[in-house]
């Protein structure tokens, strides 16, 4: 399907467009539009597929949404203009450093119409200094590793109580490499009210399992 018929901001459709593509592929045509209305997903869909996107562009529209709340709310209250609260709007986690620096690229690339837009990773093995300067301010998109995710909310670095949307991407990556215990204890620390996006190869066995206790009746995309 045409980028411009799934329910996209125009800024976003603007972003695709300018990377050239106009038609969506079969993970963003399925996932895109259920994760635009608020459903929780399940999703596995193979790398080159076009998975960043199929939960990236979601991910910008809620920070837009998100803003245009903020704006409101300063509005009605009289504010000159609202402070933003700390803390990213939306969480992605990702099983390598690699990974989570594609997905940041694409957060930058995809979001290039947003207008300040402000996206933070979070990675372990990077020196702690610039991540917590990155973490001081306000944030929309933070992509992380587990573990290092895990010591700054550990130690009060990170605040999650903005996050509305929460991303696992090769969730059964993850789940290889040992991070059920800090995936866990970062999503103990996400508000109930949130959507979330689960990308997995499988949901057999422990990603199953994971699915059942993060998500609320998600539906199911398999391409
Ligand atoms: P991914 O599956 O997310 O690793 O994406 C694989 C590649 O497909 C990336 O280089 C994207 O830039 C590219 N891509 C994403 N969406 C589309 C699209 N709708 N049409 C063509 N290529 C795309």
């Amino acid at each position: 399907p045409a980028f411009a018929s799934l329910g996209l901001h125009e800024a976003l459709v603007r972003a695709v467009h300018d990377s050239g593509y106009e038609c969506a592929t079969e993970v963003q045509g399925q996932a895109i539009p259920p994760a635009l209305s608020g459903e929780d997903l399940m999703v596995s869909s193979r790398t080159g597929s076009g998975k960043t996107a199929s939960f990236i562009l979601p991910a910008l529209q809620m920070v837009i949404a998100a803003r245009g709340e903020l704006q409101e709310a300063a509005k009605r209250k009289g504010a000159p203009r609202g402070r933003a609260p700390a803390g990213p709007t939306v969480l992605v986690l990702a099983p390598t450093r690699e990974l989570a620096q594609q997905v940041a690229k694409a957060a930058q690339t995809y979001g290039r119409h947003i207008q300040g837009l402000r996206v933070a990773t979070v990675l372990g093995g990077m020196p702690y200094a610039q991540q917590i300067r990155m973490l001081s301010g306000p944030l929309d998109i933070l992509i992380a590793t587990p573990g290092r995710l895990m010591d700054l909310i550990d130690s009060g670095r990170c605040s999650l109580e903005q996050v509305r949307m929460f991303v696992l991407d090769e969730a059964d990556r993850m789940l290889d490499m040992g991070f059920i215990e800090d995936i866990e204890y970062v999503a103990s620390k996400l508000p109930e009210q949130r959507q979330t996006l689960m990308y997995s190869a499988t949901f057999a066995g422990n990603a199953g399992r994971l699915a059942s206790q993060l998500m609320r009746e998600p539906r199911r995309i398999e391409v």
